[in-house]
Order: C-alpha cells, then sequence, then structure tokens
C-alpha cells in the first residue's frame, strides 16, 4: 500500500531529488515495468504508488498494465503528492529550486490552490490523494489539509498523508485525513483519536534482513543484534498502535537501490511486523484485509469469497508455523509459475 515504482534512490546519493534530475521520464517508465513485474512474481496483485513519480508517470505505467501491454498489478496512484512549497527536497540550487520540486511535486500555495490540486488529480485518474503534511522545513497548513480531505472526499479520494512528528499527525488526523505513512514517532493519545476516527497507519518498517541490507550497502558493520536494537522504538510502535486498535495497513515504501527487488522487499516488510510481535494471520492481514478495506476495495479483493478477484497464492506447507521460510521459498515457487500470474484489472 506504500511504493514509489518511479523513484530509484541510490544509496550514495542521499537526495531523492537525483533520480529525476539523472533520468528521462522514458528510462524512469522502462525501469518501472521491471519493478511491476517483480511485485507480480513475489505474489502482490494490486498495490499503491504514492507519488515522486515526475509529472503522472504512475498513470502511464498503471495505464499500460490495465491495457495488458506490459504485465504488472493493478496500481492505485495518487499522481504528484500535494506539498508545501519545499516539497521533500534539500540541497538544491536556489535558483532551480522551485522548478525542480515542482516536477516532481504539486506545491500548494493556498487554499484555493489546494482544492485545485485535488481536482487535477481527479482529472488524471489517481486513485488515491497523498499529502505530505510536512516535508523538510514547511508543512501544509490546517485550513489547506482540511480543504483538500473536503475536496478528495466529494469526489470519492481519501487522503493518506505522510507524517513522522507526533503533532504533525495529530493534526493531519484533526484535518480528516484517512491514513497516516509512516508515523515513526507517536503518542499514545494520537494513536488513540486515530482509532476513534478510523484512520489507518501504514508502517513503512524493516525487518532486521533488510536492515542488515541496508547498513551492508552502506559499508557499515551490520550484526542483527544491533539492527534489532535499532529497530526495537519502531517496534514498540507498531504494537501500541496494533493496541490501540488502529487498523494496519501493510507498505514497504520501497524506493531504495538494494540487492532484493521491490516484490521481496515488500514480503520483507510484512515479515518485519511477525519479527515484531504480529501473528502470522495479523501480518498477512495488514496486506489483504486491511489493504483492501483501506482502499475501499471490500468486496472486490482482499478475501477469499465468490464474486471476488480470484487473487489466490498456493503454498506447499504450513505458512503459519514457518512463515520465515516460505517468506523466501515462495519466491522461488513463483518465478517457475509466471505465466499464471495476470492480475484482472479492474480499475
Ligand atoms: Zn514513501
Amino acid at each position: 500500500m506504500h511504493t514509489h515504482l518511479l523513484t530509484l534512490q541510490g544509496l550514495h546519493s542521499e537526495n531523492l531529488a537525483v533520480d529525476g534530475l539523472i533520468n528521462s521520464p522514458e528510462r524512469r517508465v522502462l525501469r518501472a515495468a521491471g519493478f511491476a513485474q517483480s511485485y507480480l512474481d513475489a505474489g502482490f496483485t494490486t498495490i499503491r504508488d504514492l507519488g515522486n513519480s515526475g509529472y503522472y508517470l504512475d498513470r502511464e505505467v498503471s495505464s499500460a498494465i490495465g491495457r495488458g501491454y506490459i504485465p504488472g498489478p493493478r496500481m492505485i496512484c495518487s499522481g504528484p503528492i500535494i506539498s508545501a512549497i519545499d516539497g521533500q527536497f534539500y540541497q538544491l540550487p536556489f535558483k532551480d529550486y522551485d522548478r525542480i520540486t515542482a516536477a516532481e511535486y504539486r506545491v500548494v500555495k493556498s487554499v484555493d490552490d489546494a482544492i485545485l490540486a485535488v481536482k487535477e488529480h481527479v482529472n488524471h485518474s489517481a486513485g488515491v490523494i497523498k499529502i505530505a503534511s510536512w516535508g523538510e522545513r514547511l508543512g501544509l497548513s490546517k485550513a489547506e489539509t482540511e480543504a483538500i480531505v473536503k475536496t478528495a472526499h466529494e469526489y470519492h479520494l481519501t487522503v493518506t498523508a505522510h507524517a513522522n512528528f507526533d503533532g504533525v499527525i495529530r493534526d493531519a488526523v484533526l484535518a480528516g485525513v484517512d491514513g497516516v505513512e509512516h508515523g515513526y514517532d507517536i503518542s499514545d493519545s494520537t494513536l488513540a483519536l486515530m482509532a476513534k476516527r478510523k484512520v489507518y497507519l501504514v508502517p513503512t518498517d524493516v525487518s532486521i534482513r533488510q536492515g542488515i541490507e541496508m547498513m551492508k550497502a552502506r559499508n557499515m558493520p551490520a550484526d542483527s543484534a544491533t539492527v534489532k536494537a535499532e529497530l526495537q522504538p519502531l517496534g514498540d510502535r507498531l504494537r501500541r498502535a496494533q493496541k490501540a486498535g488502529v487498523m494496519i495497513v501493510g507498505g514497504s515504501d520501497a524506493y531504495i537501490e538494494l540487492s532484493v527487488t521491490r516484490g521481496d522487499y515488500a514480503k520483507e516488510t510484512i515479515a518485519s511486523y511477525v519479527e515484531q510481535g504480529f501473528s502470522v494471520k495479523d501480518a498477512l492481514r495488514t496486506s489483504t484485509w486491511n489493504a483492501a478495506k483501506a482502499l475501499g476495495q471490500e468486496g472486490r479483493t482482499g478475501v477469499i469469497k465468490p464474486g471476488v478477484a480470484a487473487d489466490i497464492v498456493i503454498f506447499n506447507g504450513d505458512l503459519e508455523k514457518t512463515f520465515r521460510k516460505y517468506c523466501s521459498m515462495y519466491m522461488q515457487y513463483l518465478k517457475t509459475g509466471r505465466l499464471f500470474l495476470k492480475a484482472n484489472n479492474f480499475f
């Protein structure tokens, strides 16, 4: 429920802006076709793409998949992230800052402009509105966020907010957003508010294995005890969120260049929830039942019953008992079964 098919950030080029500067839209779209295939290979039949996609390149990939030009999962796309004037960029030359930011974000300058931004997204068939409640130095105002939510809801679109700090998350929830992405630093009172207002959380967390991969790629010493200790605060907020009754929705936020495919990376994220104490059933539910609910696709996907899209994966063994093992073996099985994997597009 949280990926970026059109973005690839190198581990040594820390600025998100770099990808769009060194790669043409054509190259980004072709690269995304490979990423899309990897999701199918890993068993993901619907994905939600949340921006950093240039000028609606996410929609270009999504419609190519929908028309059967390339294989891939169904895509729900946000189009450009709606943000304040800083976007999520930093360290850009002052004279080019606005131009570079505007190429990846829908920068909003007033309440009226915020309403127009949502209408542009409706016009370009966005399936969800993604906002950056706080970027690098600036955030959307309360009035702007409220206007975005009101307009999106009028057009039957939900709004999800990139928000990390407790105060920012709280303001976004009070302004009426439907979901919160990341939520790294979140208090129990904000979690209680989210539960009350039925706002879901997408914890874009990493497994111990992913953490080790990331540290290795940065030439940093990596052992599982160190990584485990570093992930502990995230696990703690995940367990607190579950306890508070907040609906947890799976999302990998995959955009960093690593030696694993996007699809495998997303499976690792589900494994991270198990590592942090979720039952296998609850972890799988984050990416099936809960994800469908968050998308407003209940009764169409995310559950096995008559009349629902038959997105079924088959395991040889006991998934609950040996979840970790199947997380990686699963891929091998699917690679030989690729021909059978073609999602029916209903978006
Ligand atoms: Zn993201």
